[in-house]
């Protein structure tokens, strides 16, 4: 059965449950998968996508309340084919306007630091957690990470990089789970959807704590030999 015919069929059973009183429907992981694929065909559910195809199934998200306060979604910037790539924890006040992951003073120290290494910020594929800028630039919460993170996921998945590197708490927090400190987390190897992760300080805190600089760079020259 092609693709059209077995999105007509689904929809002919969900509407004859419907009119059953059944309000649920219940299957596997892989059933789930499947029929989201047909629903949501360019969506993160479906393996082998593109960035692009995550953008347009991101649409304009109001997935969960970060979209009531953001100019601009910050989806991510740089190669699909990217080796390593950074995520952050969300937008700050810049690149909610501009819509590009750091792009303010963090992110100039970021590529600052990568040159330093060897990396051009061209090379290395930039996001965040949450695409949208918290209120204040506090740390998003739970639910919000949670509502974003088939998004991230995809994009991970869509770039396959050979390494992640975490920039901050919130971020490793959210992929490596646990509320160990940076001091404890930062230069460790660790692992998260399947890719080899190397958590690190934010650049706005070095730019804050200009000593834990060296310790930063000691993370960025370790990625840089896991790619080799
Ligand atoms: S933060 Fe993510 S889930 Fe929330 S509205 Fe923005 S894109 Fe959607």
């Amino acid at each position: 059965m092609d693709a059209d015919s077995r999105l007509r069929s689904l929809t002919d059973n969900l509407a004859c449950r419907r009119r059953l009183g059944l309000t649920r429907v219940a299957g596997s992981r892989q059933e789930m998968d499947e029929l989201l694929s047909l629903v949501l065909p360019a969506g993160p559910f479906a393996s082998g996508r593109s960035l692009a195809q995550i953008r347009a199934w991101m649409g304009e998200c109001t997935r969960c309340p970060l979209h009531q306060g953001r100019k601009k979604i910050v989806f991510g910037a740089g190669p699909e084919d990217a080796r390593l790539m950074f995520i952050g924890e969300g937008p700050g006040a810049q690149e909610d306007q501009q819509g590009e992951p750091f792009v303010g003073p963090a992110g100039k120290l970021l590529e600052r630091m990568l040159a330093a290494v060897g990396l051009a910020r061209a090379e290395v594929y930039i996001t965040n957690i949450v695409k949208c800028r918290p209120p204040n630039n506090r740390d998003p919460r739970a639910e919000e990470a949670a509502a974003c993170r088939p998004f991230l996921e995809a994009q991970v998945r869509a770039v396959a990089p050979r390494a992640i590197c975490t920039l901050g708490r919130p971020a490793a927090h959210a992929l490596l789970g646990g509320d160990a400190s940076m001091g404890r987390l930062r230069g460790r190897w660790s692992q998260a959807l399947g890719v080899p992760l190397l958590p690190t300080y934010h650049p706005a805190y070095l730019l804050r704590t200009p000593q834990a600089k060296a310790q930063a760079y000691a993370d960025l020259k370790a990625l840089v030999r896991a790619l080799r």
